[in-house]
């Protein structure tokens, strides 16, 4: 509850809504105890007074009755009767649409077609019609409004209760023997009740809008009791002679509609768990850099990751993800990184092209150098350009990563035309092509299919096609295969592995499997908490691992056909970003720690291709 308030207030029109609707609601509510005049006293020798006259701060009206009073009176009913209409337009309307979404068929059908048959009148007719039909008189107006927002409700909740009502816990819910009615209480309306505060409390403004249109005609409201309409409607007249009588009423409705809007808007994106998680506002094109500190220099490798860092500052906290990494591919070499779960892997990947999220990333420091140009401290358009086109992505799970209205061969010419100027039929052919290339059969007919029609080995395929298509430099593999049972994971990494030899492609392949690893990769990082701990040619590594932690990875991989061995998890878990120990983060997981590795800092030390970051190694390199 507090986090949504601290949320609504984030948003600062919706705090203004918020306090102007609050001093109103106050103001009327302490009407018993104010010295107010009656409004309905009538003394026609003070008619038409201006504002600040004696006695009449507002002025008097026609019949020289005190405007003050009359409005907060007025205001008092007018927002009664709003909002009495809304809970009620509410109640009906979602309990109508809750009972045609949850037993559907025929049931459904003529509930909804009722509702339709009220929703083809056009909805101010409506309600003057059943105020004609009633008698004029404020209750009827209350109903007519009611009753013509009724539809509005149902339509809208039906739609949720429809999406819910075929959902696995409703099936739970009704085989663990629980009653219709105790199934739509306890089971759906907590999960439509957030849709109907929201619905509500963007009507209510029209709510009181709608009684206040009828009180105007003469249909609501009757004489001497005052609403803001009917305050409206009796001024119109003097409009002209004496504009303060509408002018008065007139502010008093916009301000309350136009707060109870910017409320309602508020309320409806903090509630909204989508824009809750990812704070109010969209994220940036690329991630936000503020580096301090020297910029290493460039290198003479394709792609240079320089003593990169990044962070997510949440609130007060400020988490480490990556402490300062320095990676390098040259043409047709395969680069792997490896890591527990955590280790800052995709957040490395993903500061290359600046595509974290920011806020909460920030990059601190480092550089990332493509062909000796820096990527960090380049401007948008600059990396829009080298994104897909010089370094491209191939992501984790591919059902995510493609729409999934578009078929598969559309997608392919939009990445295709979106660096190329090429006709549509000529990125058709490529988008063909490419799928031949990532050895998808029947490709001819394939390119047609929408994403859901594919397995997700072929659907890895196209996201691969989809890296290729404009024949980057660089393609930065995260986890690529980890969706993927292990013959199909086999035969992506062959297809890998023959598109790096045919194109000289440069990969950089991020991974937590050593197998993986061994089978793809010329050379090898190993990443723990943010840094690398240990690096070299991929042989050497797994021959001779260095670092006490890559040593435990390795120890994790069964061997098929290497008899029995004990398969030796590592104890503990990896430390929090947030609050990393000093010195070595392994140190609390390591059999071998001393006091040493817990102060100062530890530096990556070795003869290169070799690298390790460990006071006492398993083997000197
Ligand atoms: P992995 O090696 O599994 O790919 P990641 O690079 O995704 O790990 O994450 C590295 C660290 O960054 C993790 O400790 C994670 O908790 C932290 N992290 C990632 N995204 C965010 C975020 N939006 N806010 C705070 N911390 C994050
Ligand atoms: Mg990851």
């Amino acid at each position: 509850m507090s986090a949504f308030l601290r949320l609504l207030f984030r948003n600062r029109l919706a705090a203004l809504g918020a306090v102007v609707l609050a001093v109103i609601v106050i103001l009327v509510l302490i009407i018993p105890v104010l010295p107010l005049q009656n409004p309905d006293a009538t003394a026609t020798a003070n008619r038409f007074q201006k504002p600040f006259s004696a006695g009449h701060p507002l002025g008097t009206d026609h019949l020289g009755r005190d405007l003050l009073s009359r409005l907060l009176h007025g205001t008092r009913l007018s927002l009664a009767v709003g909002i009495a209409a809304a809970i009620i337009a509410a109640t009906i309307g979602s309990a109508i649409g809750i009972v045609a979404g949850y037993f559907g068929g025929r049931t459904d059908n003529v509930i909804m077609r009722l509702v339709d048959m009220l929703m083809a009148f056009p909805y101010i007719l409506l309600a003057l019609a059943i105020v004609a039909a009633l008698g004029p008189g404020l209750m009827n107006a209350l109903i007519a409004v009611a009753a013509v927002n009724v539809p509005f409700f149902a339509r809208n909740i039906r739609g949720i209760t429809v999406g819910l009502a075929g959902r696995e816990f409703i099936d739970a819910a009704r085989l663990a023997g629980m009653g219709h009615t105790r199934i739509i209480l306890t089971e759906l309306l907590p999960n439509v009740l957030p849709v109907i505060v929201i619905a509500m409390s963007t009507t209510v403004g029209w709510m009181i809008l709608e009684t206040a249109g009828l009180s105007f005609l003469g249909l609501g409201s009757q004489p001497p009791q005052a609403d803001l309409g009917s305050m409206l409607g009796e001024a119109r007249s003097a409009m002209i002679s004496h504009p303060h009588t509408s002018i008065v009423p007139g502010i008093m409705i916009f301000l309350i509609v136009m707060s109870i809007n910017l409320l309602g808007d508020g309320v409806r994106d903090a509630l909204d768990p989508r824009l809750r998680s990812g704070a109010l506002s969209r994220p940036r094109a690329t991630t936000l850099v503020r580096r301090s500190g020297d910029i290493p220099a460039p290198t003479d490798d394709l792609l240079a990751i320089r003593d990169l860092q990044t962070q997510f500052h949440v609130g007060r906290h400020i988490y480490r993800a990556v402490g300062g990494v320095s990676l390098a591919v040259r043409p047709g070499e395969c680069l792997g990184v490896i890591g527990e779960s955590g280790s800052g892997k995709s957040v490395t990947a993903l500061s290359v092209m600046g595509l974290v999220a920011s806020p909460p990333g920030v990059i601190t420091g480092g550089a990332v150098y493509f062909r000796g140009q820096d990527l960090i401290g380049a401007p948008y358009e600059t990396l829009r350009q080298k994104r897909g086109d010089s370094v491209a992505y191939i992501f984790q799970d591919p059902l995510s990563t493609l729409h999934p209205l578009y078929r598969i061969g559309q997608q392919l010419a939009e990445a295709i035309r979106s660096h190329h100027g090429i006709s549509r039929a000529e990125a058709h052919r490529r988008a063909v092509q490419l799928l031949k290339d990532v050895r998808i059969p029947n490709a001819e007919s394939r390119v047609n299919d929408y994403p859901h029609e594919m397995s997700g080995g072929m659907r890895q395929r196209v996201g691969i096609a989809m890296a290729l298509a404009n024949e980057p430099d660089v393609i930065i593999a995260d986890e690529p295969t980890t969706a993927l049972d292990v013959t199909v994971q086999a035969q992506i990494l062959s297809l890998l592995d023959d598109l790096r030899r045919e194109r000289g492609l440069a990969i950089v392949f991020i991974t937590h499997d050593f197998g993986v690893v061994a089978q793809l990769c010329d050379r090898v990082a190993v990443m723990y908490a943010g840094r690398i701990v240990e690096e070299g040619p991929t042989a050497a590594v797994l021959d001779a691992p260095a670092h006490p932690y890559t040593r435990r990875l390795i120890a994790c991989v069964p061997e098929l056909g290497g008899g029995r061995r004990e398969l030796a998890a590592i104890p503990g878990l990896p430390p929090m970003v947030d609050a990393l120990p000093p010195g070595c983060a392994f140190a609390p997981r390591c059999d071998k720690a001393q006091d040493s590795c817990r102060s100062g800092e530890i530096a990556l030390t070795g003869t290169a291709p070799r690298a390790v970051r460990c006071l006492y190694p398993e083997e000197a390199v």
